[in-house]
């Protein structure tokens, strides 16, 4: 298994002068088994260059399936510009953490309705099948074994270990630490006091996530924020690098990589992140990586660094 990194930003996309090595495109993970199966996870801006490739690729109409972590805009935004969806007799099956399938079903459409864009939902050639998750109901997909994992966000969000091919990654994004609840209210008002039931259920997310990601190979996990940034804005849903390592070395993960970048954190400071982490990893016994557009990493096995070769403008 390998897994490919079309879009490593957060909250919307960056391109630009600044963020030409890293990349400035949103959320989107492709996961590729040995055989050549495929997953997506996420659908932010970068599925647009990944639908291409996969264009490139097809000898005729596909199936795809999307895992959703959560339809927040950097999230589901590059799904009307998948280009196979544009196909006949391709089918596309999105997975997502809502209460039915068929309120998934009126988010995608929304984002198509006529005002917003040319083509609606029900128009598009390919066929959506819309599937609800739930953390902790597990499923297969093809050879890809698929665990949903509750995580701390505003409206909630879920994070996936998929397992395929005897190796195993995660993929942990949005999420804030496992120290408040974040909801609606707290992103208008703050944090507030925790009450008793609250410290529980925050307390059962946590252990649910390191039980799940015991053992994993490599984990992909949201570190938007430096500490000083959550210092001021701990309500807003993610997480920092710090937080991310105290997790997967408790999971005893083999190795981090940072991801869901702040969309101001330009290629200059992403090169001292990824330094300072990378350092900081080595010394609590977890080898830290940082994301960029284009880096594509074997799960399991032996592994070479990745070198970082014109991200800008997406994987070939
Ligand atoms: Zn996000
Ligand atoms: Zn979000």
């Amino acid at each position: 298994m390998q897994i490919t990194f079309w879009g490593v930003r957060g909250s919307y996309p960056v391109p630009g002068a600044a963020t030409v090595r890293y990349g400035g495109q949103t959320s989107c993970v492709e996961a590729r088994s040995a055989k050549g199966e495929c997953v997506i996870v996420d659908a932010g801006t970068g599925m647009r260059a990944l639908g291409n490739k996969l264009m490139r690729e097809a000898t005729g109409p596909q199936r795809y399936n999307v895992l959703l972590s959560h339809v927040h805009w950097d999230h589901i935004q590059g799904l009307p510009f998948f280009s196979p969806a544009y196909v006949p007799g391709t089918r596309i099956a999105v997975h997502a953490l809502l209460t039915a399938a068929d309120e998934l079903n009126s988010v995608i459409g929304g984002i198509t309705r006529h005002e917003f864009f040319p083509m609606p939902l029900e128009a598009v050639p390919a066929v959506f099948d819309f599937h609800q998750v739930e953390p902790g109901v597990e499923f297969d997909l093809g050879p890809f074994h698929v665990i949903p994992i509750a995580l701390n966000h505003p409206f909630g969000s879920v994070g996936y270990r998929l397992d395929c091919d005897g190796a195993s990654w995660a993929y942990i994004s949005d999420t804030a630490p496992f120290d408040q609840v974040i909801h609606k209210q707290h992103f208008l008002k703050g944090p507030e006091p925790l009450s008793a039931d609250d410290k529980v259920s925050l307390d059962a997310m946590r252990q649910a996530l390191v039980r799940r990601l015991d053992g994993v190979d490599t984990v992909v996990y949201d570190t938007h924020f430096l500490p000083e940034e959550y210092a001021r804005f701990p309500h807003y849903g993610h997480s920092t690098p710090d937080q991310a390592i105290e997790i997967c070395v408790e999971a005893r993960v083999r190795r981090l990589v940072l991801y869901h970048h702040a969309p101001s954190h330009g290629d200059d400071q992403m090169d001292q992140i990824a330094a300072t982490y990378l350092a900081k990893g080595a010394a609590a016994g977890i080898e830290v990586l940082t994301s960029f557009e284009g880096m594509t990493l074997p799960i399991g096995g032996e592994f070479d660094p990745p070198e970082r070769t014109n991200p800008g403008v997406g994987p070939a």
